[in-house]
């Protein structure tokens, strides 16, 4: 607790670690937290400026990061990796948001998302060995592709998709209405209806799909924030890929979802949103601490209603992180510190058990980014509001936690519905009829709307087209 926080030779000129839960962390978490922050002092937070203004994906500073050994992250050691655990990912990601380059900090997520899938799911296949082995060594950076054109932020529902078996391997086609690193990543982690689908949309599979393999407009790109995330359309069109590119078993989508793409995308992305309120919540103390007003003589952190916004902010936020790294651990728990052995086992998912937990992880930390980047940026006046002092830049970036699928109406809506009416009345895939509302629509036909009705029904359940 003692522990200064250095920027360079200086102490650092944000809060200090007195206002972070540094007790979570073990001393080599700590160390590569150090490396970090130097990290972004020196690279990462001047290229986050250039990747704002120019739209520059930020690969300079995954470069930087795979110096670190950081794309390895959650890498077995007998694969090359760094071995570490959700309590890590969760440091990692909230520390370059916050001392770096948000838009990296959220290519890093998806990066992250895509190893997890190809994590839960390496064993037996040398392919997905070799790239978790390369990854920091050729700076092989990973996403995942899910969002589709035709179903919005309902990510888990790739209509504009499919596979067909074909010699060779698999004949794969996808539309991605978004994808973070789209046209830069290496590789991708994608899914789609499996192959001899019947019209079941839970039934999914996940791909490995490679660069020269997709076909992405980056040009296209362009957004209020996060602006180097390079979120564009994707298509992978009729690909024939080996058997080997399927990640996991056929079918295994929903389960790789759950038990993976899903924690880890909720976990890291949180992070993220807090490691953006947490660097705004440094720049307006830097700021406020600095500026006077020379006819009262007073700076403006000597303002009760500055210290108030500030002292909010903090709360609000280590709120927000305490959900989070409760989360981690518990995920640690589940998972034996992350062993990733246990999923030789294809139906152990264990971190499936407290998805429920982790969309309140991210809905929390996606809310108190709002409120905080709005707070600070009162804090900061009308210096705030010119890009300068950054926190124009990192308001805009914050946005994109409310609205990236799970998007928070959604998991607010789960997670009370879920509450009140159990998790099968959730219905991802639009399967179960709500006899509720059927009845009490059908009570409002008169007789012949009702014979109407029933006549239409019967010449569709006998395959006859309604006319
Ligand atoms: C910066 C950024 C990066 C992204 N990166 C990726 C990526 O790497 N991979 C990927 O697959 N996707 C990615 N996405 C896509 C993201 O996850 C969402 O799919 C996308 O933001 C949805 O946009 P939309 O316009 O289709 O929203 P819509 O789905 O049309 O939503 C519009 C509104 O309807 C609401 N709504 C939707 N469903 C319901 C419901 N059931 N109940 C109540 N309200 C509802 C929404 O909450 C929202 O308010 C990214 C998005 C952003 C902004």
């Amino acid at each position: 607790m003692n522990q200064v926080k250095k920027w360079g030779a200086e102490e650092f000129w944000g809060l200090g670690f007195e206002f972070d839960p540094q007790w979570l962390l073990t001393d080599e978490q700590k160390e590569l937290q150090a490396k970090l922050i130097e990290l972004a002092r020196t690279t990462l937070r001047d290229n986050a400026i250039q990747s704002d203004k120019k739209l520059l994906f930020p690969r300079k500073n995954f470069e930087a990061l795979s110096k670190l050994g950081l794309l390895g992250l959650l890498v077995p050691k007998e694969l090359g990796g760094l071995g570490q655990n959700h309590v890590c990912a969760a440091m990692v990601v909230e520390t370059i948001a916050r001392y770096g380059c948000p838009s990296t900090a959220m290519c890093y997520t998806m990066h992250t998302g895509a190893v997890a899938a190809a994590l839960l799911r390496h064993h037996g296949n040398d392919t997905l060995k070799d790239i978790l082995r390369r990854v920091d060594r050729d700076v092989l950076i990973g996403t995942l592709s899910y969002s589709d054109p035709e179903t919005g932020s309902h990510f888990w529902y790739p209509i504009s998709s499919g596979a067909e078996k074909v010699d060779g391997g698999y004949k794969v086609r996808k539309k991605a209405s978004w994808t973070t690193s789209g046209g830069f990543a290496d590789w991708y982690v994608i899914q789609t209806t499996s192959p001899d689908f019947g019209g079941n949309y839970s039934d999914l599979t996940c791909w490995l799909v490679t660069k020269d393999e997709v076909k992405a407009e980056p040009s296209k790109w362009d957004g209020l924030g996060l602006r180097g995330n390079q979120s564009g359309t994707l298509e992978v069109d009729d690909v024939v890929l080996s058997a080997d590119r399927m990640v996991g078993p056929k079918g295994d989508g929903a389960s790789s979802n759950d038990e993976a793409v899903d924690p880890f995308f909720l976990l890291c992305s949180s992070s993220c949103w807090n490691g953006i309120s947490l660097g705004m919540i440094d720049i307006a103390k830097g700021h406020t601490t600095k500026k006077k007003h020379v006819d009262v003589g007073m700076r403006v952190c000597d303002y009760p209603t500055i210290q108030d916004y500030v002292g909010e902010a903090i709360i609000d936020t280590n709120a927000s992180r305490a959900l989070v790294f409760q989360m981690a651990k518990a995920m640690d728990q589940l998972t034996n510190d992350c062993d990733w052995s246990i999923h030789e086992d294809v139906s152990k998912l264990p971190r499936a058990q407290v998805l429920h937990w982790m969309w309140q992880v991210k809905f929390k930390a996606a809310k108190t980014v709002t409120q905080v980047s709005d707070k600070m940026l009162h804090a900061c006046g009308g210096t705030g509001y010119k890009p300068g002092l950054g926190i124009e830049r990192l308001l805009r970036d914050g946005k994109a936690g409310w609205v990236m699928g799970p998007t928070n109406e959604v998991l607010r809506q789960f997670v009370g519905k879920s509450a009140l009416l159990g998790f099968a009345s959730l219905d991802y895939w639009n399967q179960a009829v709500n006899e509720r509302v059927l009845t009490n629509e059908i009570k409002k036909l008169d007789p012949a709307a009702k014979r109407q009705l029933a006549e239409r029904l019967v010449a569709e359940a006998s395959g006859k087209a309604a006319e």
